[in-house]
């Protein structure tokens, strides 16, 4: 996956905004869909940094400036989305946080059953001219890793439903889609868009659910290097004076003509035995000669 705890999505919080400044915390329930509805596939149009911002600068160069003032950071408009996907000023295809996951988004308006607002995590994916196939595969792959991101820390399944307001939703829409539930406004992001490429809402929630499925299949392999630590770790815990009754009498037998002489000693000074450790081949030769000289063969 593109985006893991220990790599986020870069942020670039927009606190001068009305949304930022004014949206409330919400409980997650899932992942809504949004574009933009006009041609400019730059960030920059939508996301740039505060005025005061300690890394305006590093900002400015990457997403490049918006000189008409018209970003959603120095506009007092009633929008407010968590996260826009689009090119940054190098024509790269990226995601930008602007606030936190967990705020309330201003994003897909409401319907007659309330709003898609109140829990799922909003965001903006920058349109083109809607014609361009290499453009609309590069951010629905940047969505896809996105959504999965979110859908892992958050604990969501990219393939399932909510009860929310009486209405089954799923876990992952688009603004579209909250309308036809009575959960957002009328807008048509972005079936508009995706569609003529092949791609439905369907095949997003099939492809973060594919992404995640992988990704905790990489997970779960252990290399090689860590099942020696394991290993190690198991037999240090055997190295000690631990053993069974049953064994006694041979035990102190092996110790009293010499045939067992211990691992060394353990942090008290006691000398350990590890009873319970595996025996290697070179420790059986050792054991074998040492008793041939005790009966006179060796
Ligand atoms: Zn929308």
């Amino acid at each position: 996956m593109k985006y893991t705890i220990s790599t986020p999505p870069q942020q670039c919080f927009m606190r001068q905004s009305l949304w930022y400044q004014s949206a409330g915390k919400v409980k997650i329930r899932g992942v809504l869909w949004h574009s933009t509805g006009a041609n400019n596939p730059y960030i920059k149009r939508y996301v740039q940094p505060d005025d005061n911002a300690s890394d305006r600068m590093y900002w400015l160069n990457t997403l490049g400036i918006n000189s008409n003032g018209n970003d959603w950071n120095h506009t007092k408009n009633q929008k407010g989305v968590h996260a826009f996907i689009g090119r940054l000023i190098n024509n790269e295809v990226s995601t930008v946080q602007v606030g936190d996951w967990d705020k309330r988004a201003w994003g897909c308006g409401s319907g007659k059953y309330g709003t898609c607002n109140n829990g799922w995590i909003q965001f903006e994916i920058c349109e083109d001219a809607l014609t361009d196939d290499a453009y609309c595969s590069q951010v629905y792959q940047e969505a896809v890793e996105l959504t999965a991101y979110l859908c892992k820390l958050y604990n969501l399944d990219p393939l399932g439903t909510v009860q929310y307001n009486n209405v089954t939703v799923p876990v992952i829409l688009c603004h579209q889609d909250s309308y036809k539930l009575g959960l957002g406004s009328n807008h048509s992001d972005i079936l508009h868009w995706f569609p003529k490429f092949g791609k439905t809402m369907q095949d997003v929630r099939n492809d973060v659910a594919a992404l995640i499925a992988a990704d905790i299949e990489e997970e779960e392999e252990m290399t090689l290097a860590q099942f020696k630590e394991l290993m190690k770790e198991y037999r240090t815990e055997l190295q000690d004076n631990n053993a069974g009754e049953w064994s006694k009498e041979a035990r102190t037998w092996a110790i009293n003509v010499g045939l067992i002489q211990g691992v060394g000693s353990d942090d008290s000074g006691e000398l350990q035995y590890a009873w319970e450790d595996n025996l290697s081949r070179e420790q059986m030769c050792v054991l074998l000669y040492r008793f041939a000289k005790m009966i006179g063969r060796a």
